[in-house]
């Protein structure tokens, strides 16, 4: 079951350029930085509350996020809400009709496991479910 908002990803083209924003301007805490190889991004974790704000930096143009900012510029990339059972959650979420992009969990940062629905079922929001 999903039970909050885990964090928001925003795609931007350097880490560098925007953590100052967040971290002393905004003064949230910047947890880690982290090399997330699947995916190919750099992230950096900021903490506000209970939800997290994920700064996303491509490492490859391959990477999704530099197609992302390619296509549509820096900005909000996806929402991801925490589910207890990633796995029981996609199921659930095909039972509703809903296109998933990952049918199989995949590692997020923080060894979490995570999944994406297809933009084309949530109302063009990319939407991630993930699991601690
Ligand atoms: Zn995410």
């Amino acid at each position: 079951m999903i039970s909050q908002i885990n964090h928001i990803g925003i795609a931007v083209k350097s880490l560098e350029n925007h953590i100052a924003f967040y971290r002393d301007i905004l003064k949230l805490k910047l947890l880690d930085l982290e090399e997330v190889n699947s995916q190919k991004v750099k992230t950096a974790m900021f903490k506000i509350g209970e939800v997290k704000i994920e700064l996303l930096e491509p490492t490859s143009e391959e990477s999704p996020i530099a197609k992302f900012i390619n296509k549509k510029g820096e900005g909000i990339h996806h929402i991801a809400y925490e589910t207890d059972d990633v796995v029981n959650e996609i199921k659930y979420l095909e039972e509703q009709g809903i296109n998933m992009i990952d049918k199989i969990p995949r590692y997020g940062a923080h060894g979490t496991k995570i999944a994406f629905l297809h933009p084309k079922s949530s109302g063009k929001v990319l939407t991630e479910i993930c699991q601690k």
